[in-house]
This record gives C-alpha cells, sequence and structure tokens, in this order.
C-alpha cells in the first residue's frame, strides 16, 4: 500500500489542522485560463501562465489522490475556467474512480457554463453529480459587458444541457451593486422556475483589476432585507462547512444561498483548502500562506514527502481570513481566476 492509497483511507488519521479543523474537501484549479474576462475576476489583457509553470494532469491527479487518501471527501474542479483545459474530462474521469470506492463522497465542478453543451453528458458519465455555474446577469448585453464579450444564451444552453444530462445545478451570482442588484429578484425566479438552486455572492478583495471595488460591492445583508420585504425567506440548517447560509423562499419553493465572506465570520467551521494551477496550497481564501507542492513533486518526492508536506500546510492553517472591502488595495494580490473560487 503507498502511502496514500485512496482506497483504503482509514489507515491513516485525517487531516487535522492546529485548531482542531478537519480537512474535508480540496478545491482544485486546473487551469488559470479562461474564454471571459469578468471584470470583478480578471484585468482585461491578463497574462497568463505558462505552460510549464501549470501543473501537467498527471500531476493534478496525484495531488488530488494523496487528499483523498488523506480523508478529503469532497473534490471541486474549478479555475480559470476548467472546460476549456485540455484532457479535463480525462482528469475527471481518472477521480471519478474514486467515487466507486467510496474514497471520495463528491466531485463537482464550478464552470461558467460556455462550453457545457459540450462536456455535459461526460460529465455525469464520470460520476459528477452537480455543478456551479456562474450566470450574473439574463440579460444579454450587460452579459456580454461584465464578461467582456461572453454570449449568455450559450451559458443558459449550456445550463439546460446539464439538466438534461441529470446534472443538478446550482447558480452562483456575484451581486453588484450598479450592474446586476435591480435584476436579481428576477434572476432568483428565473432559476426557481427551472429547478435551480442559486447562491449570491458578495464581492472579494482578490487581485488588482481596473474596476473600483467599493463601488461594486453590495451588502447581501441589505439585499436580504430588501428580499424580504416582499419574499418570505425561511432559515434553512444547510451547512457545508463554508461562507454560504441558505434560505428558503416559501413564495418560489427554491433554495436561495449568501456568501457574505466580508460581513461574517465563517472561519471556525472552516474543512476546506485550496490548490492553484501551479500547485500552490493555500490553507486560506483571505491569507497568503502557501506550501508549494508542485516543488515538492517536482523534485522527485515520493508519496510520504507529499503526505508529509500536505500535513504540513495544514497544520499550519490560519485561523480565518482579513477582507476589509474598504481597502483600496486588494487583502491578497492573487486574482480569483488564479486561486481557484
Ligand atoms: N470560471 C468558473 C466560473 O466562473 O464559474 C470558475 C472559476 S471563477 C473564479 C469561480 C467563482 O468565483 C465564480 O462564481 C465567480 O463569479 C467568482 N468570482 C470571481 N472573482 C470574484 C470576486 N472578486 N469576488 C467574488 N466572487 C468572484
Ligand atoms: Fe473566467 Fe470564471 Fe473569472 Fe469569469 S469568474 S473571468 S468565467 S474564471
Amino acid at each position: 500500500m503507498t502511502p496514500y492509497d485512496a482506497a483504503s483511507p482509514q489507515a491513516r488519521p485525517p487531516l487535522i489542522d492546529g485548531f482542531g479543523r478537519t480537512v474535508t474537501y480540496l478545491r482544485l484549479s486546473v487551469t488559470d485560463r479562461c474564454d471571459l474576462r469578468c471584470v470583478y475576476c480578471m484585468a482585461e489583457h491578463m497574462t497568463f501562465l505558462p505552460k510549464a509553470e501549470v501543473l501537467t494532469l498527471e500531476e493534478l491527479d496525484r495531488i488530488a489522490v494523496a487528499f483523498i487518501g488523506l480523508g478529503v471527501k469532497k473534490l471541486r474542479i474549478t479555475g480559470g475556467e476548467p472546460l476549456v483545459r485540455k484532457g479535463m474530462i480525462g482528469l475527471i474521469e481518472g477521480l471519478g474512480r474514486h467515487l466507486a470506492t467510496g474514497a471520495l463522497e463528491e466531485l463537482t465542478m464550478t464552470t461558467n457554463g460556455t462550453q457545457l453543451e459540450k462536456f455535459a453528458g461526460p460529465l455525469a458519465q464520470a460520476g459528477v453529480k452537480r455543478i456551479n455555474v456562474s450566470l450574473d446577469t439574463l440579460k444579454p448585453a450587460l452579459f456580454r459587458t461584465l464578461t467582456r464579450g461572453g454570449d449568455v444564451a450559450k451559458v443558459i444552453a449550456g445550463i439546460e444541457a446539464a439538466q438534461g444530462a441529470g446534472l443538478r445545478v446550482k447558480i452562483n451570482a456575484v451581486a453588484l451593486a450598479h450592474d446586476n442588484a435591480e435584476e436579481l429578484p428576477e434572476l432568483i425566479r428565473w432559476a426557481h422556475g427551472r429547478g435551480l438552486d442559486i447562491t449570491l455572492i458578495e464581492t472579494m478583495p482578490l487581485g488588482e483589476i481596473e474596476a473600483d471595488r467599493t463601488d461594486q460591492y453590495l451588502s447581501l445583508t441589505k439585499l436580504r432585507a430588501e428580499l424580504e420585504s416582499f419574499w418570505t425567506l425561511i432559515d434553512i440548517p444547510l451547512t457545508t462547512g463554508g461562507p454560504a447560509r441558505y434560505v428558503e423562499v416559501a413564495e418560489t419553493g427554491g433554495r436561495l444561498g449568501f456568501i457574505t465572506p466580508l460581513s461574517h465570520n465563517f472561519c471556525e467551521a472552516c474543512n476546506r483548502v485550496r490548490l492553484t494551477c501551479t500547485g500552490t496550497l493555500h490553507t486560506c481564501l483571505g491569507q497568503e500562506d502557501a506550501a508549494d507542492l508542485r516543488a515538492v513533486l517536482r523534485a522527485g518526492a515520493s508519496d510520504a514527502d507529499l503526505v508529509d508536506a500536505i500535513r504540513l500546510a495544514v497544520d499550519a492553517k490560519p485561523k480565518g481570513h482579513d477582507f476589509h472591502i474598504e481597502r483600496a488595495k486588494p487583502a491578497v494580490a492573487r486574482h480569483m481566476s488564479t486561486t481557484g473560487g
């Protein structure tokens, strides 16, 4: 048995950090590239990483399997846009095998949806049951502006293809004070009408972009109060160990989530870590802590060395984040597209 044989994870102690939190959730960013340029996520002219800096598919698989062997039960593939990376379905199929053994409980993806018409079927076949699709507006012109050139019809067709393939789809919408604030009730109604859950996200100060974030920031506490002026929101005790809080909208029967990293502290129950596409392990989204697993791998590490490096990084997971929207500078310099949303 290798030290991280994912088939028998019971053989090893779980990943527990210095504050007693068990890490069971890995977000794996597989590329920094994307076919869109969302204004809150990327600069208009991004310099993407040279290929040699990005983990190969084999390296991504090796690290993911090491985490599964250490008790990670939920794996989310993200980016950049995961579905623009060549060979992505092969990686997902490989990881999907750990669902069959029970070592992994859930394999999911966050995608912008532009390629879903093509890939929804293969994703479902590989064992993916649920995906998140990012969609901030249904208005074609506003979508084009927010994504710097995207076509909303393609995303909607992608969502339909995913539902047709049997995937459960949750919509993620970033709440933007001046762009989609007024449309959000309509977007929620649209999603619920199609059997889709929807989660609203506050903008987070990650990476340098052109727009003024203080100006884009829309408090979800305020928005929730507004929604409650015409809807009944019933709290539901669903927790994913992350910053999302969920309600049911009585009038639509659908589920609505709020991700409020800036106005709430969700760190005590945090169960997740993130790996960038360059192999840097961030144990906290809002801190600069980092462990270079690519260097470990490329130095010819054994499986035991890799497990040691992961344990060391998790042990030092910071207690909490440090976001403040009012700061002119981003809290951390890396973009969400690099870290993985
Ligand atoms: N390309 C895929 C997508 O858009 O779903 C996956 C990666 S994207 C970085 C993941 C999520 O992060 C998206 O839902 C996106 O809206 C969100 N996001 C990006 N930049 C953000 C920011 N500065 N604040 C809050 N959410 C952000
Ligand atoms: Fe691309 Fe997703 Fe970032 Fe938009 S949010 S630019 S789709 S990575």
